[in-house]
């Protein structure tokens, strides 16, 4: 499970708890999120544009 942060507001994808208000139940993987998904919060930047777990680790949050 990861975290994908979108660059511009810093909203964040935790796969973990999902995002129940998108219509994506906690642990819904990355992978399965709509590539034309928007981030909720500025609406700017689509998935592909979110920043890659790799320098996400688990428990990095706050
Ligand atoms: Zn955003």
């Amino acid at each position: 499970m990861a975290v994908y942060r979108c660059p511009v507001c810093d909203y964040a994808y935790d796969e973990v708890a999902g995002a129940p208000r998108e219509g994506f139940p906690p642990g819904t993987p990355w992978s399965t999120v709509p590539d034309d998904w928007c981030c909720p919060d500025c609406g700017v930047r689509e998935k592909l544009d979110f920043e890659n777990p790799s320098i996400t680790a688990a428990g990095r949050e706050r």
